[in-house]
């Protein structure tokens, strides 16, 4: 039986995470309570359990009804009732539509659990052989990802950010990216995500920044000199980990790299979800001399209320502005935007620069660097040239 909280992100986002995890451990004993000496109950995801019901004399049926009165309850948080809703999925391991082994009874559970989400939340769907059978579904996906970051498969290719003055290369941003042992390509939209539900941000996250400072060394004794950045993407969970300052100081020695070449790309999601912890860390990491960036500044829904206490270098505008660049609502909105940023102390670079008339139009708006497309796709280390020393198609100015 699959058990998936009914829009628990909704309760996430309102409570905080600490109260968010004080919640998912009332639930889990009040699950807990139901078992039976046979049962086992597992949390196999950020907010989804699972119960192996092992008494074959058990209804599963009323079993799963069980588990659904017992929501009716609202639990106590903080001080606040918070009333949740869970959705059920049910398979077999005996029967007609039996399921063979362990992975697809399980997987067949989450796939009935998603069609009692569809059918309204809040209710039992079992297992029927018309749903369909996802074939390298999330499910299965889960296990491929957790062995991925175990075996360290995960890897970075790193995207040009270009001075928008003077045309030179200013950084790199480090992009994760997955390519399994039989080929298979799975885009980082794809799998971070599921690296998060796995729990595994903090293992991948690591591994992940110690590459890209090894590569930001090497370049640097390539070029001679010190003044490359390296963009590093940060997991929400890493920004309110008290570790990272100091896992960060230990690879900076480790690899002779100044502190101000590491730009640590985090984004509102990140700020918002333990604000005070992630406070915390960030202004460690200021006194210590990294940089932090605002990633896809603009598409959050209460960027400037935070944006203060943060020690921020600078705000990456989001793609989705730049792409209507060339509307004049549009272009006001644009460079209204950099002189905010820019009147607050930060400086900007825009994404998802795919045009020669954007860069034109960010560049008089007076945008300090551009990363897209027009300047360069990601692209594995060996394939960079970082001692090039104008990017074509930047006029300098
Ligand atoms: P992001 O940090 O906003 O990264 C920029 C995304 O835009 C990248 O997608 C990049 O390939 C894409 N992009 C760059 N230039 C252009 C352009 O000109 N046009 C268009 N349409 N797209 C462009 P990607 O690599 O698929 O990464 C997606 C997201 O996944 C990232 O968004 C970031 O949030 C996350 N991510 C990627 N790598 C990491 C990582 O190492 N750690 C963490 N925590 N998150 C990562
Ligand atoms: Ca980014
Ligand atoms: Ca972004």
């Amino acid at each position: 039986l699959f058990a998936g909280l009914d829009d628990f992100k909704l309760v996430n986002d309102a409570l905080g995470y600490a109260a968010a995890d004080e919640l998912l451990r009332a639930v889990g004993e009040r699950f807990g309570s139901l078992l039976s000496a046979m049962d086992t109950l597992a949390r196999v995801g950020s907010d989804e359990y699972a119960f192996l019901l092992g008494d074959p004399t058990h209804d599963p049926r009323g079993f799963a009804d069980r588990v659904l009165d017992s929501m009716r309850t609202a639990f106590v948080i903080a001080g606040r009732p918070i009333q949740l809703g869970v959705s059920l999925g049910l398979a077999a391991a005996d029967g007609d539509d039996r399921a063979t082994d362990a992975t697809a009874l399980i997987a067949r559970a989450d796939v009935a659990m998603g069609a009692a989400k569809r059918a309204g939340k809040n209710r039992l769907s079992a297992h029927d052989p018309s749903m369909s059978l996802p074939g390298a579904d999330h499910f299965h996906l889960r296990e491929r990802v957790s062995r991925a970051v175990a075996d360290r498969q995960i890897c970075l290719h790193y995207q040009p950010i270009v001075d928008s003055r003077t045309g030179r290369l200013h950084g790199l941003e480090a992009l994760a990216r997955w390519t399994d042992n039989d080929g298979i390509v799975t885009p980082p939209t794809r799998f971070l995500p599921v690296v998060e539900a796995l729990g595994l941000q903090w293992e991948l996250g690591e591994h992940l920044l110690e590459l890209a400072v090894m590569q930001v060394a090497q370049w640097s004794r390539l070029r001679g000199d010190s003044s490359l950045h390296v963009g590093v993407n940060l997991f929400p969970a890493q920004l309110a980990d008290p570790r990272l300052p100091t896992l960060v100081d230990q690879l900076l020695s480790r690899y002779d790299v100044a502190p101000r070449q590491l730009v640590l790309e985090i984004t509102e999601g990140a700020m918002l979800a333990d604000v005070e912890a992630a406070v915390d860390v960030a202004r460690r990491l200021d006194r210590a001399g990294v940089l932090l960036s605002l990633d896809d500044f603009g598409v959050g829904y209460s960027s400037l209320r935070h944006l203060q206490g943060f020690p921020l270098s600078s705000l990456k505008i989001d793609k989705g502005f730049i792409e209507t660049l060339g509307r004049p609502k549009s272009d006001q909105f644009v460079e209204a935007l950099i002189r905010m940023c820019h009147d607050l102390g930060h400086r900007v670079v825009a994404e998802g620069v795919e045009e020669a008339s954007q860069l034109a139009r960010l560049q008089e708006f007076g945008c300090d660097f551009v990363q897209g497309y027009l300047l360069g796709r990601p692209q594995p280390p060996p394939d960079i040239d970082v001692t090039a020393l104008a990017v074509v198609g930047v006029p300098t100015r």
